[in-house]
């Protein structure tokens, strides 16, 4: 299945801080470089003729995501692993069937890496995990070419240090973070052969960080972090030629079984429908129609996602 593009989705989106944002930089040598500038500084990048330029990288953006989406799983009592606790990891196991399979010792069906999805959890499936790549990636978030300049204009705010021992401010540790507190943040997100419930997943994510239930960055107890989120568009191209939204298991019910796909004839809702290289491609534009979508397709598919309740990771 991983060979070749059975479905793919784009979702592109842009959000704003409502209260300051500190996605941290951990390079030291920047700090080295500039005595002058605080303790916590934002993270930098050139970005093409803009030159340098505060961004979100698109792996912080991926770790809020999974680890939100890990809390949705863990709540409604689906299998999700622990990827801290080394006891509770799906892909210790999986991993290691995978390279078996990978070096030919072990005999595998004409789907060999089905059995290795098969053996993940839920957020591993979606996410990654050392035995499979990721059905969804983030790419980094750079200030709207309108915003720029006041996405670059950040504050400098004071912290105290808390004292692990009284719980009070530590005496004489007072620091300095650099926050963004405004512009606009634009990024996409990508989807590869995923099953409806992985994008509503990432749906009801987007959902929560523009609600304030998710927020960015670091220091989200000190209230930083608080974005409002607008999507743009929703893109999809799927086989086939008629029919609303699917997943690979409805697109390719030949698979289900190989790769314990959780839904096999589920279709979600039809946006304006063009043709694509794949065969269809199904288009939403504007926030209030992307939200709706990826609301119905939540309705949708979390009947048969919930249906794995209590089922072992
Ligand atoms: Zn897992």
């Amino acid at each position: 299945m991983h060979k070749l593009t059975i479905n793919r989705a784009r979702i592109d989106l842009a959000f704003t801080p409502k209260t300051p944002l500190l996605v941290k930089s951990g390079d030291k040598g920047a700090q080295l470089l500039h005595p002058e500038r605080p303790d916590l500084m934002c993270v930098r990048t050139h970005h093409g003729a803009r030159g340098e330029t505060v961004y979100v990288p698109g792996s912080s953006l991926k770790g809020v995501v999974r680890s939100a989406a890990e809390r949705v799983l863990r709540s409604l009592e689906l299998p999700c692993c622990d990827p801290m606790n080394h006891k509770s990891r799906c892909h210790d196991e999986a991993s290691k069937r995978g390279d078996a399979i990978a070096r030919g010792r072990e005999a595998a069906g004409s789907h060999p890496m089905g059995e290795v999805h098969g053996m993940l959890c839920l957020a591993c499936r979606s996410f990654g995990s050392q035995a499979i790549a990721s059905r969804v990636s983030f790419a980094d978030a750079y200030p709207t070419e309108q915003s720029h300049a006041r996405a670059n204009h950040t504050e400098t705010r004071n912290g105290v240090s808390i004292d692990r021992m009284t719980g009070g401010p530590a005496r004489g540790k007072l620091f300095e973070l650099e926050v963004v507190v405004g512009g606009d943040f634009a990024t996409s997100i990508h989807f590869a052969n995923f099953e409806l419930w992985q994008l509503g997943l990432v749906g009801v994510v987007l959902a929560d960080l523009d609600d304030g239930f998710v927020r960015l960055g670091s220091a989200k107890t000190r209230g930083l972090g608080r974005v409002s989120v607008a999507l743009s568009e929703l893109v999809v191209d799927q086989i086939g030629a008629g029919g609303g939204l699917a997943g690979v298991g409805t697109l390719r019910s030949d698979l289900v079984d190989s790769y314990d796909l959780l839904e096999r004839d589920l279709r979600g809702p039809s946006g304006e429908a063009r043709v694509s290289a794949l065969g269809q491609r199904l288009v939403w534009k504007g926030n209030e129609a992307c939200r709706r979508a990826l609301d119905e397709v939540v309705e949708r598919a979390w009947p048969t996602l919930l249906k794995r309740r209590g089922a072992a990771a």
